[in-house]
């Protein structure tokens, strides 16, 4: 703990992001940083409670008193080792977790302000770095057993790092040109700078890991080929589909799935060309991003900075409830409340309770959407509340709507006893760092199913 009574004398401080029509011009990270004065000031503020919240809701188990306290002190040094010792990849989650630790926080039930955990994690990554606190491990004694990884998402790239320091071989394949699944062909690199992803993989690859990219993977030759050539294999492969709209249009030019435009924008900041007829490009157009949720305001985001006319997003359940609390879900527990994210502060028009009928579209290109208000009527013994259509249906103007509902779970065949499935690939769509803990927890499991 830096200080017993900080959290009353300090208040959290975020760095924010930077203004508006600075960042809405280019690609590089929204989010600013605190000098590293006031970054040790918020340290201080944590309390090392008794029962620390936010070691329990972190998905990882991240030991937030422990670093708090180290940098807080000013030894960056320790706070990297406390960091690193349960989460492979602050760098990622330092950027990108929704901090379900800060939701946790005893002072965000105390007066709304927890500690800047997430922020702290950047922090104290970046200056790990800087300080070359963090080299490969080279002195790694193998087990004499190889595994298979396939996906370079955060859960393949997790358990890799923990196979490979436990001494395995480990292989790692994915369909894509380049290793990161959504963190660098989802997540945009406004919220993700790809660099951080690179200079990661140079590290894991350092210490003895085996990429091989642009090598999809079927099922069967997991279940047969990789499964007899291996001691294990992990099948960390995300949740590839989409969730689509089959309404009547959706054959017309100008509707796309969000991934379509997010990967695509992606790869042409990363130097890959697109000839005019693939680009999938918000420039000069009204945008309708269909989904209230997170990829849906990197859509936002990523039309912006594309140089839309205008965004509007449409999301078919209610409106959540205004912060800071959830009635429905209390602390500790994470709040569904309204988010605002730094895309929707760029300009948005958001709507809930609007129902998707049709795309409207001349010489097959969309230019509109043909949409309904609803309203959730309970289902009289519980359940389900049931969808009915309110006022007369009217039209979006549109020329490039993106889908952004969400993925399906996928279904995987019955595998050979030592293959592992983990990530989203098992869960469903999640986060970040709950891919991460998974590949963390398939890891184990194979360290022990191989031990026999
Ligand atoms: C647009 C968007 C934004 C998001 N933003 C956030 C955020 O801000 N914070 C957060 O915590 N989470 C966010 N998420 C969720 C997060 O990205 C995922 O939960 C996480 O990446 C899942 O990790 P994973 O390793 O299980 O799968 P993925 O990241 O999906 O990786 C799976 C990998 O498997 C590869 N693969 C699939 N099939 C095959 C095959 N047959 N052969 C070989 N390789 C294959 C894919 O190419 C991919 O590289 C976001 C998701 C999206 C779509
Ligand atoms: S990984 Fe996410 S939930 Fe865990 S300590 Fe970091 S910010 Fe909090």
């Amino acid at each position: 703990m830096g200080s017993a009574k900080a959290f009353l004398e300090i208040n959290r401080q975020e760095a924010g992001y930077r203004p508006i029509h600075d960042r809405i011009h280019d690609f590089g990270e929204v989010e600013q940083t605190l000098n590293s004065r006031e970054r040790k000031l918020q340290a201080s503020r944590c309390m090392d409670c008794g029962v620390p919240f936010c070691h329990w809701a972190c998905p990882l188990g991240n030991k937030a008193p422990e670093w708090n306290a180290a940098l807080a002190r000013g030894d960056w040094e320790l706070a990297y080792r406390r960091l690193s010792a349960t989460n492979p990849f602050p760098e990622f989650t330092g950027r990108i977790c929704p901090a379900l630790c800060e939701k946790a926080c005893v002072l965000n039930r105390f007066n709304h302000q927890p500690t800047t955990n997430r922020e702290d994690e950047a922090a104290i990554t970046e200056m790990a770095f800087q300080e070359g606190f963090v080299v490969p491990n080279t002195d790694i004694v193998r087990n004499g057993r190889s595994v298979a990884i396939v996906g370079a998402g955060p859960a393949g790239l997790a358990a890799a790092h923990a196979l490979n320091r436990m001494g395995f071989s480990v292989t790692v394949l994915d369909k894509n040109e380049a290793a990161g699944g959504l963190l660098r062909y989802g997540i945009p690199n406004f919220k993700l700078n790809k660099a951080i992803i690179d200079r990661r993989i140079r590290l894991l690859q350092a210490e003895g890991i085996a990429f091989r990219l642009g090598e999809a993977v079927a099922p069967d030759a997991i279940a047969t080929q990789l499964a007899r050539q291996h001691d294990a294999v992990i099948v960390a492969t995300g949740t590839p589909t989409a969730r689509d709209l089959a309404i009547p249009g959706r054959h017309l030019g100008g509707v796309h799935l969000a991934l379509e435009m997010l990967a695509q924008q992606n790869r042409v900041l990363a130097g890959m060309e697109f000839d005019a007829a693939q680009r999938v490009s918000a420039r000069g157009k009204d945008v309708l991003v269909i989904g209230g949720g997170d990829t849906g305001s990197d859509c936002i985001g990523t039309a912006h900075r594309q140089g839309c006319r205008s965004v509007t997003q449409i999301e078919i359940m209610p409106r959540p409830v205004e912060g800071p609390d959830d009635p429905h879900n209390p602390w500790p527990n994470y709040p569904r409340t309204l988010k605002t994210t730094s895309s929707h502060e760029e300009g948005c028009t958001r709507r809930w309770n609007i129902n998707t009928l049709e795309f409207l579209g001349a010489d097959g290109k969309l230019t509109g959407v043909r949409v309904q208000e609803v309203e959730w009527q309970p289902a009289p013994g519980g359940g389900r509340p049931a969808m009915v259509a309110k006022g007369e249906p009217f039209v979006i103007k549109a020329e490039l709507c993106l889908l952004a509902m969400g993925f399906l779970k996928p279904e995987h065949p019955s595998y050979p006893a030592n293959v592992v499935v983990c990530g989203d690939a098992a869960s469903g769509a999640s986060l970040v760092v709950r891919a991460m803990a998974s590949g963390l927890d398939a890891a184990r499991r194979i360290h022990h199913l191989t031990s026999k």
